[in-house]
């Protein structure tokens, strides 16, 4: 086994502290890479708070994770000691289910592994994320990372990225389409900068009128403040799709009724609580309301060579590992500018 620095959460009422545990050897198929640096999640906050069910403890979270490669296993083909490496939301997956043939081990029928707060293929292993100092994974879940790439930067990539790209180009948004993006946190400029680079005319929804000039340098054409309901009556009937990247309890309703006929409103956050949806919502305009999960590892690739050909990384906020708990009570208040990235040389 190997031993391990970390951070965890002891329990779901406890600050994140240094805890020691041990990863597998690295195996035939494995790749060992040192962690330099893990971006900070507001999945990892509702994960160690119990927000969505009940986690596996202790909890190292973490899933937005950059490296280089310090250990292959002998029949590992795609990685060698020295490469860059990555790891998101997933380390395995059944392999064989209708949706990991399709290239869409997110949506792995028999469960695939998540990074952490998971369990191996085994079904009894606890997985454990990036907020640690070295990891293992199966080489068919390592990302390549474009060198060229502010390797810190790309690090919320791995989720944050991937979370908005895939849906982005599932609905093919681009040129001629007005894109809402609703939050502009970790998610929201991520999407904002694929919405951008694919050629959609993109607005950002916010609650923070102080986003505007960001919203703006990130490459948003129009901004708008949920909070005034004369905005939000002057964009009736207006977008083709909403980008829904909120963490908490909000009134879709209200933002559905910004939709253009036949518009999709398109859930990525996780608030812990249920949406109330009115049937009006849908049927005033033959209007959708959808969902995306992350995206496969095919997928999660092509996005990172998209970003490494248009230079496209998160903005971020690097921070020392001991000022999680900081980070976390910023990232409830939404501020968070765009995302907080832990350099683990300090762990
Ligand atoms: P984040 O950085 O905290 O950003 C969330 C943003 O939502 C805030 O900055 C804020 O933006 C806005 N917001 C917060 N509370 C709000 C409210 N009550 N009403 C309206 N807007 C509100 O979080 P994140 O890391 O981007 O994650 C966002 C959500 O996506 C989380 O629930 C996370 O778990 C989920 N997630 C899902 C996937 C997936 O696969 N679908 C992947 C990763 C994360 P403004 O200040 O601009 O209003
Ligand atoms: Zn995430
Ligand atoms: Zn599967």
């Amino acid at each position: 086994m190997i031993k391990v620095k970390g951070y965890a959460a002891q329990t779901p009422t406890t600050d994140l502290a240094p805890w020691d545990f041990q990863r597998r050897d690295v195996g035939p198929h494995d790749v060992q890479f040192d962690i330099q640096f893990c971006g900070v999640c507001h999945s990892d906050l509702h994960q160690i708070k119990n927000d969505w069910f009940e986690g596996i403890f202790p909890m190292v979270p973490g899933h937005e994770i950059v490296g280089r490669v310090i250990k292959v296993g002998d029949k590992v083909t795609k990685f060698k000691v020295g490469d860059l490496a990555g790891t998101g939301c997933m380390v395995d997956s059944c392999r064989e289910c209708e949706n990991c043939k399709r290239d869409l081990e997110q949506y792995c029928l028999k469960g695939n592994s998540q990074t952490y707060n998971g369990l191996e293929q085994d079904h009894k292993t606890p997985t454990y994320g990036g907020y640690s100092n070295t990891i293992v994974v199966n080489e068919d879940f390592v990302l390549h990372i474009p060198e060229n790439l502010d390797l810190a930067a790309s690090a919320p990539l791995l989720c944050a990225g991937i979370t908005t790209y895939s849906p982005l180009r599932h609905w093919k948004v681009g040129k001629g389409h007005k894109l809402a993006v609703i939050g502009l946190g970790g998610l929201g400029h991520m999407g904002v900068k694929f919405g951008v680079a694919f050629g959609a005319e993109v607005t950002v929804l916010s609650t923070s009128p102080k986003k505007e000039q960001d919203a703006k340098k990130l490459g948003a054409h129009h901004f708008l403040v949920t909070s005034d309901p004369e905005q939000v009556k002057a964009a009736q009937h207006t977008f083709d799709f909403i980008l829904d990247t909120v963490s908490a309890e909000h009134d879709i309703n209200m933002y559905m009724s910004m939709l253009r006929t036949d518009g999709t409103h398109i859930c990525v956050g996780v608030p812990p609580k249920p949406s109330m949806i009115k049937a009006f919502s849908l049927l005033g305009g033959r209007k959708s309301l959808s969902g995306s999960g992350i995206g496969g590892i095919l997928e999660t690739q092509e996005m990172l060579d998209f970003c490494g050909e248009h230079n496209i990384v998160s903005d971020i906020e690097m921070i020392d590992i001991k000022d999680i708990t900081t980070a976390y009570e910023r990232m409830l208040k939404g501020d968070v500018r765009y995302r907080f990235v832990i350099d683990i040389a300090t762990l």
